[in-house]
């Protein structure tokens, strides 16, 4: 399964060019180099795209679960099969360590297409009997074309998170990855035409949020959007949808807290909140960067916390003692480290890390960046208020439950939090007072397919996940039949 130079969209079951017949550069992060190029997509591919998913959609949805199973699970056969190139290319893109996608990306890519797969097999109904009169019973209908739009930091993770579920219920999709990470997304069209997967079922549409995204969302016959991405990206999404009365289902920002009591297993915390700072360079929407921990162990924690931070290897993605690659991009790394310069003005202190990496060799113009811990910030600034998205996280101490608790609810975000203590009583007296849509309780990142996934405020409208998912991509009806 070849990566190839020039990116295709994939429409109607074949590989093809933008109608535009224009490209732009796609970028190797880790050598600042140009390496692919990417169709410059616009509102006549989406078009395109959305006449062969209608056109594939009466047969598509009425295709037995088991057939849909049979396809879903070969696609998800050939991308496991096929690890080391998927894993090869999702690096390329990301800059992400290649132990990172071997070992985390694109196994959890092919565990959800297998996951929808089974789980279609065993979604239910239900019906409501009122004795002696009449029964109803829900029916849970494919919606018709949807679109699944998904962001670079987990380029197939996240992109499958979302096909699978849509084309499981019996969907035709119009999906486009990130601009910054597509060459996963455009082996995923391969091996869905190796698969077999029905002409039109899928479409696959590259090219630059504002221009082709945004041509999905406002599609008038594209009638449900799952969208991952940033909090503005998303309230622009609403604005175009929202008055075209589209389901929706948004997947946004975080900030998240780490709540750390003196009570905890430190040993344990201190490997998971490493995890939880610094996996993926910091760009997973779950990061913990707001670090909270009791006051009777913060020297502790910080003098520990920091000698590990220092410990961390950045560099080259492909070599197997790297602990963190290079940012995704330039102008995110210029981001990243604006915020490192308003946290000094805001009046942190940077403990360590924070500076650009210069890696040698190949890999000399490469984004890298040390990982930063901040201490002595207010609560409200911006650096400790909005998300960053890199490696960078802020320590505070606390001395009572409370205060904890209102520091880690103080920001517009609410998509997950991390506690750790021994005291299981308070840990759930607190779970149930964080704005989260995820709690971990003495862990990080420890996922369950089956279970709901997504924010509150500001990160979020909706879940995904086990069944929250197949819901969202059918329509219910209730049928009331008197007797
Ligand atoms: P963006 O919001 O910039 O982009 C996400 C996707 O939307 C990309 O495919 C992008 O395309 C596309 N897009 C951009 N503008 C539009 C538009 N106007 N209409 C339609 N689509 C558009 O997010 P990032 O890619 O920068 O990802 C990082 C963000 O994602 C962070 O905020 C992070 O927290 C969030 N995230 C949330 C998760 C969750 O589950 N809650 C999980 C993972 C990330 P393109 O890139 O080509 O411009």
């Amino acid at each position: 399964m070849a990566t190839d130079k020039y990116i295709k969209n994939y429409i109607n079951g074949a590989l093809l060019p933008p109608d535009s017949g224009a490209y732009f550069d796609n970028y190797n992060p880790a050598t600042g180099k140009v390496y692919s190029q990417i169709p410059d997509s616009d509102a006549k591919d989406v078009q395109l795209a959305v006449e062969a998913a209608e056109r594939a959609f009466p047969a598509w949805s009425k295709t037995d679960v088991n057939t849909r199973f049979r396809i879903l699970a070969r696609i998800a056969d050939i991308i496991e099969q096929n690890l080391e190139e998927f894993a090869k290319a999702e690096t390329i893109d990301s800059g992400k360590p290649i132990k990172t996608s071997t070992t985390i990306d694109i196994p959890r890519a092919h565990q959800n297409i297998r996951f929808f797969a089974t789980a279609v097999l065993h979604f239910a109904s239900e019906s409501h009997h009122m004795p002696g009169e009449a029964i109803n019973y829900t029916l849970r209908q494919p919606i018709g074309v949807v679109g699944c739009i998904s962001p670079w930091n987990l380029p197939l993770y996240l992109f499958t998170w979302k096909i699978a579920p849509a084309l499981a219920t019996g969907n035709c999709v119009i999906a486009k990855p990130s601009e910054m990470t597509p060459m996963t997304a455009f082996l995923l069209a391969k091996a869905c035409m190796e698969a077999g997967l029905p002409d039109g079922v899928l479409n696959i549409i590259h090219g630059y949020g504002p221009k082709a995204g945004q041509a999905i969302v406002a599609h008038p016959k594209i009638k449900a959007i799952s969208f991952t991405g940033g909090t503005e990206t998303g309230k622009k999404i609403i604005q175009t949808a929202g008055p075209m009365f589209k389901k929706m289902s948004l997947e946004l920002g975080g900030k998240n807290p780490n709540i750390i009591f003196a009570d905890c297993d430190f040993d344990e915390m201190m490997i998971g909140t490493l995890r939880s700072s610094f996996t993926n360079n910091g760009q997973i929407c779950l990061c913990g960067s707001r670090i909270y921990v009791e006051r009777s162990i913060y020297d502790k924690f910080k003098t520990e916390f920091v000698k590990r931070t220092r410990f961390l290897k950045v560099g080259d993605p492909f070599s197997t003692v790297t602990d963190m690659g290079a940012l995704v991009s330039k102008a995110h790394m210029e981001k990243v480290m604006s915020y490192l310069a308003l946290a000094e003005v805001e009046g942190g202190t940077i403990l360590c890390g924070g500076k650009p990496v210069k890696v040698k060799g190949e890999y000399e113009e490469g984004y890298y960046l040390s990982p930063a811990v901040i201490e002595g910030l207010p609560i409200g600034c911006r650096t400790n208020q909005e998300e960053i998205f890199g490696p960078v996280v802020t320590i505070t101490p606390f001395d009572k439950e409370e205060e904890a608790i209102a520091m880690a609810n103080g920001t517009q975000f609410g998509l997950s939090a991390t506690v750790w203590t021994k005291d299981i009583t308070r840990a759930n007296r607190i779970s149930e007072q964080l704005h989260a849509g995820i709690v971990w309780i003495n862990c990080w990142l420890l996922r369950d397919l089956r279970t709901p996934f997504g924010g509150v405020k500001a990160s979020g409208v909706g879940r995904e996940g086990g069944l929250e998912a197949l819901r969202f991509f059918t329509e219910t009806k209730n049928v009331c039949v008197k007797y």
